[in-house]
């Protein structure tokens, strides 16, 4: 009922210059919770750890202190949770909930941007938490001082502790990360294998991971061993250039996810998106599906275009551009993006 994974632990963190002020910060506060950093924000891009170090705190705490109580959310069900509490008028066992914990844990903190009723019910909490001593740990893809929309009552609580950031690991690191699921995973791989691999992947561990297990399944698909040579064909590096990038095997969000995702979200059908209507909430839709196309997939503007029937690309572009100048000036465009972003990027797991 904490809702922890055991499988994210301090032991099978890897921990390279890139994340150990991070690692550090974690296990100071997993051995002294409430005492050391009260908050820890920890922040950092998509797949670099954040979760697994937030939830290796209250793995620990549990193992170490079982007499201590975690709570680990997403802002995502603690917001859901508040919503259905409010509808159900249980909010006396809503606070009971949160506010009675030793250890509260809320992942990706950044979705909390815009939500006005969320901010003061979090605020309450985590007063409540913070005057009795007990710990709180958020994560974030972004410092405080970059989320917007946040209260600055929030954002200056967020600040209070102690801010750790997890950087892309460094090729070192990230060779360590792979020899290790390796062997978690029982895959036999040469040095020479981990080091095409890391040459290749290098922003994303999740990615990283799931390039050796694709790999794999290659492999036994295929009745190849899994050699440098099979490396070289599936991620297009040239021999002798292991460091080559090529677009080739780039994980890209498909487009079909993004329209998909824009069109639940803003409640507009897929076909309208490739269509012509002109109504607003359709025409907004579909440029906001085009934006998205770039910002989060690189597609090219002419690819856009065409995935959605236009033959002209500046339409892609405009679209593009009349979003990311919206983003920065309109409140509800922001934290529709935000949302329809958050679906995306965990989707990609
Ligand atoms: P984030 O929350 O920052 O998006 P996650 O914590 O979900 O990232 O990490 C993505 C994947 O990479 C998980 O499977 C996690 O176990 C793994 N991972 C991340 N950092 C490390 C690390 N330093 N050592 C081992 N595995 C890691
Ligand atoms: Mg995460």
């Amino acid at each position: 009922e904490s809702n922890l994974n055991p499988k994210y632990t301090f032991e099978n963190f890897i921990v390279g210059s890139s994340n150990q002020f991070a690692h550090a910060a974690a296990i100071a506060v997993a051995e002294n919770p409430g005492k050391a950093y009260n908050p820890l924000f920890i922040y950092g891009g998509v797949g670099l750890g954040k979760t697994h170090l937030m939830q290796a705190i209250g793995n620990f705490v549990k193992e170490h202190f079982p007499s201590k109580t975690v709570v680990y959310v997403t802002t995502e069900s603690f917001m859901n949770d508040l919503i259905d509490s409010l509808r159900n008028d249980r909010m006396t066992q809503f606070r009971e909930k949160y506010r009675t914990v030793d250890i509260l844990l809320i992942d990706d903190i950044q979705f909390i941007s815009g939500k006005d009723r969320t901010q003061i019910e979090f605020f309450h909490t985590f007063n409540a938490l913070y005057d009795s001593g007990k710990q709180v740990v958020l994560t974030s893809d972004r410092p405080p001082k970059d989320i917007p929309m946040l209260t600055e009552r929030l954002r200056s609580r967020f600040e209070w502790g102690l801010i750790a950031d997890i950087q892309p690991p460094d090729f070192e690191t990230r060779i360590a990360i792979l020899r290790r699921k390796a062997e978690d995973e029982g895959i036999e791989v040469s040095d020479e294998v981990l080091k095409l691999i890391a040459s290749r992947i290098k922003s994303n561990i999740r990615q990283l991971e799931g390039t050796l297990l694709k790999l794999k399944a290659k492999a036994q698909l295929e009745g190849k061993p899994l050699d440098a040579e099979l490396v070289r064909t599936t991620l297009s590096i040239e021999p002798g250039n292991s460091t080559s990038v090529s677009e080739s095997f780039s994980e890209t969000l498909p487009v079909d996810e993004i329209k998909k995702a824009v069109s639940q979200i803003m409640n507009v059908k897929i076909e309208d998106l490739d269509g012509n209507s002109r109504k607003k909430q359709i025409a907004l839709a579909r440029q906001i599906a085009m934006y998205l196309c770039k910002k989060l997939g690189n597609y090219s503007y002419p690819k856009i275009a065409a995935a959605f029937n236009r033959s002209d690309h500046t339409t892609a572009m405009h679209a593009y551009n009349r979003i990311k100048e919206l983003r920065e000036k309109d409140a509800q465009i922001q934290s529709l993006l935000y949302e329809i972003e958050g679906v995306l990027t965990r989707s990609v797991d």
